[in-house]
């Protein structure tokens, strides 16, 4: 059975930034220097002429070699190497840090977009932990790393992350925030939550999913895995991402700067997981199956991150 489609109202039409009506229509194109030829808009109901913010506004690069940038970074690319394919391809030079810059942008600007999605999953939610070491340069002059943890959480069925942060460390707060996001896009779809053998999962699960009087037990049943150290792997979905995302952040050699563009940078690679690229086992991208609404509205466009910014930026208005 599938998952009742909430997210409807999520893919807004362009609402008229001047009297929020929906009574609009396509007006003649406007082009610009960097980004090509802009849809106006004409209000029917207060006659003023706009143009939405693709999430391009003033940008310096079209959206191709934007997002041409940020999908060769996800796909295992450094921010210098980026740099130098961009150098030969385009007439215009942008710094490694202009790419890098870009990845930390558009990763948020998806995210909070795709964090609010509606997903219809299976009955378990995988969630585990990953520990980095993040160098701490541009951090007070501090030198050194820090321990952190990524924390996400997978359906088994569909592949889909369903939800992950970045995090200074792996207490209550932290686990909780990956917790109550799983909860907010599945609404009642979960029954187990599988985890490590780490202690702060238990009364997290309890405690976000709640009690249910009348069956007289737990929304959602805690399934503790505790692997052996000589077990390796216990060879679950959410272990085969983590081989991917350590195989990923092993080129990036530790995170730089902020925690807050460390967060950022997973954000990107959970957008690229979820939604650019193929997953070997299902044979297209989770999201195709975790939200196939939304699958149907992007099936024509190829370049996935245009199209999510474009999606991201109408909802804001
Ligand atoms: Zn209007």
């Amino acid at each position: 059975m599938r998952y009742k489609n909430q997210n409807q109202d999520k893919y807004k039409k362009v609402l008229c930034p001047n009297c929020n009506s929906n009574d609009v229509i396509k007006w003649c194109k406007r082009k610009t220097k960097n980004r090509g030829e802009i849809q106006r808009y004409k209000c029917k109901s207060c006659k003023s002429y706009f143009t939405i913010d693709d999430g391009f506004f003033r940008m310096r690069n079209t959206p191709q070699k934007i997002t041409q940038s940020v999908d060769l970074f996800y796909r295992g690319v450094s921010t210098r190497k980026v740099q130098e394919h961009l150098a030969i391809f385009h007439p215009h030079n942008a710094s490694h840090m202009s790419v890098y810059n870009w990845i930390v942008k558009y990763s948020k600007m998806i995210s909070k977009f795709t964090n609010k999605l509606k997903v219809s999953v299976g009955e378990e939610a995988q969630i585990d932990e990953i520990e980095f070491h993040r160098r701490q340069y541009h951090e007070k002059g501090m030198k050194g790393t820090e321990k952190n943890f990524f924390i996400d959480s997978i359906d088994p069925d569909t592949k889909f992350l369903i939800s992950s942060e970045y995090s200074k460390t792996r207490g209550s707060q932290n686990i909780k925030a990956v917790v109550k996001r799983i909860k907010e896009k599945t609404d009642d779809q979960i029954k187990t939550a599988t985890t490590d053998g780490w202690n702060a999962y238990g009364k997290v699960i309890k405690k976000v999913w709640g009690y249910n009087n009348k069956l007289g037990r737990y929304n959602v049943f805690h399934n503790r895995v505790i692997v052996s150290e000589k077990d390796e792997t216990f060879n679950y979905p959410i272990e085969r991402l983590h081989n991917s995302v350590r195989a990923r952040t092993k080129v990036m050699r530790g995170f730089h700067g902020s925690i807050n563009s460390a967060n950022a940078i997973m954000k990107g690679y959970e957008i690229y997981y979820n939604f650019v690229t193929k997953h070997q086992q299902i044979k297209c991208c989770p999201y195709e199956l975790a939200i196939p609404e939304l699958a149907e509205i992007l099936k024509e466009n190829k370049n996935k991150w245009v199209a999510l910014i474009n999606m991201a930026n109408q909802q804001s208005i």
